[in-house]
C-alpha cells in the first residue's frame, strides 16, 4: 500500500474516532460541564442575590458548577432573550421574576415570547418590596413624603432597574396612586441603584427585601412602607403602603426558573430536583426567611406550577399596564 493511501486511511480513522468520541461526549449523562444560570440584572441586586444563594446547593445536587451569569440591560429583556435563543441542552438556564409576565404588555417589540420560547422548571421565591428614600431625604413619614412629592414633583428622582423591571412597575403604581410624576432614573439593576441611594445621588427606590432588609435594619436608608398586603415579620414597625392609603397596593415579586424551548424532559427533571433541593437547604431557607421572602409550595415548584402562574400573571398585568398607558419601547 503506498504511503499516500496509508496516510489518507489513518486520517479517516482518526476523524471517525474523534466523531465517535464527540458523539459519545454529547450523549454523556447531563450535566457533564458547568451550567450557566443567567440573571438578567446587574450583580448585587435582589435577583442576583437569590441566584447566588441557590447556585451553591444546586451545584452540589447536579455535581457540576452552576455559574451565575449577569446579562444586563433593557429592564432584563436582554438576558431573557439570550436564554430564549440558547441551545436547548440544559447548560443555559434563567432565573427571572414577574417581569416575565409584564414584558409582553410593556414592550411592543419583544424579542421573546414567554409562553412559546421556554420550558418551565418551577417557581422559586416570592419577595415583597419596600419604598425607600436616601438617608437625608426631607420627609420622615408617609404623610410628609406625599406632601413633599406633591410640592416638588419631577425635582425628585426615583431609581429603577430599567423599563420592565419590578422596581419600575412599583414606581409606576406608586406615582399613579399619589398622582405625581417623578423623574425616573434607570440602572442595569437595583444593585447599582442602591449604591446611588446610599450615596445620596438618587432620592427614592422601590426594591425587594432580598436587598433592602439589611439596609433598613442598619438604618442606612429611610423606609416608608412595604408593598405586601400585610406587615413583614422582619420589619414589624414598617406599615404597608395599603394601610397608609395606597389602595390595592399588594405586590410580591415572584420568581421562576426557565430553560430554552426544546430542552429535553430528563434534563428539566434533573434541574427541577436540584432547585427543590436548593430551596430545602437549611441555609437558603433561613436566609430567605430573614429577608422576608416566601418559599413557594411544592406544587408551585413544578413546571406546570410555574407555567400556570405565568399565564395568570400575563392575563392580570396586561390590562393594568395598558390602562396605565405605559410602554417600555
Ligand atoms: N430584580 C431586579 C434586580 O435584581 C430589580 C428589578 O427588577 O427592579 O436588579
Amino acid at each position: 500500500m503506498n504511503f499516500k493511501l496509508k496516510t489518507l486511511l489513518l486520517a479517516c480513522a482518526s476523524v471517525a474516532s474523534f466523531a465517535a468520541v464527540t458523539q459519545a461526549h454529547s450523549q454523556a449523562p447531563y450535566p457533564d460541564k458547568p451550567i450557566s444560570l443567567v440573571v438578567p440584572f446587574a450583580a448585587g441586586g435582589p435577583t442576583d442575590a437569590v441566584a447566588r444563594m441557590i447556585a451553591i446547593p444546586m451545584s452540589k445536587s447536579l455535581g457540576q458548577t452552576v455559574l451565575v451569569e449577569n446579562v444586563v440591560g433593557a429592564g432584563g429583556t436582554i438576558g431573557v432573550t439570550k436564554v430564549a435563543r440558547a441551545a436547548p441542552n440544559g447548560y443555559t438556564i434563567l432565573l427571572h421574576h414577574m417581569g416575565m409576565a409584564t414584558a409582553p404588555a410593556l414592550y411592543r417589540k419583544l424579542s421573546f415570547d414567554p409562553l412559546k420560547d421556554f420550558e418551565y422548571i418551577g417557581q422559586v421565591v416570592d419577595v415583597p418590596m419596600t419604598l425607600l428614600a436616601r438617608k437625608d431625604f426631607p420627609a420622615n413619614n408617609f404623610a410628609e413624603l406625599q406632601t413633599y412629592l406633591k410640592a416638588n414633583g419631577n425635582k425628585v428622582s426615583l431609581a429603577n432597574a430599567g423599563l420592565g423591571a419590578v422596581s419600575h412597575l412599583c414606581g409606576l403604581l406608586f406615582m399613579s396612586q399619589i398622582g405625581v410624576e417623578l423623574t425616573t432614573v434607570p440602572y442595569k439593576g437595583t444593585g447599582p441603584a442602591m449604591n446611588d441611594l446610599l450615596g445620596g445621588q438618587v432620592d427614592l427606590l422601590c426594591d425587594q427585601t432580598t436587598q433592602t432588609v439589611p439596609m433598613i435594619k442598619e438604618n442606612r436608608v429611610k423606609v416608608f412602607g412595604v408593598t405586601s398586603s400585610t406587615r413583614l415579620a422582619t420589619l414589624p414597625n414598617v406599615p404597608t403602603l395599603a394601610e397608609q392609603g395606597l389602595k390595592g397596593f399588594d405586590v410580591k415579586v415572584w420568581h421562576g426558573m426557565y430553560a430554552p424551548k426544546g430542552t429535553p424532559a430528563p434534563v428539566l427533571e434533573k434541574i427541577n430536583v436540584a432547585l427543590r433541593a436548593a430551596m430545602q437547604d437549611p441555609m437558603v431557607k433561613q436566609r430567605l426567611t430573614d429577608l422576608s421572602s416566601d418559599i413557594p409550595s411544592s406544587e408551585k415548584m413544578t413546571p406546570a406550577g410555574l407555567k400556570t402562574h405565568l399565564e395568570a400573571e400575563i392575563a392580570k398585568w396586561g390590562p393594568v399596564i395598558k390602562k396605565a398607558g405605559v410602554y417600555a419601547d
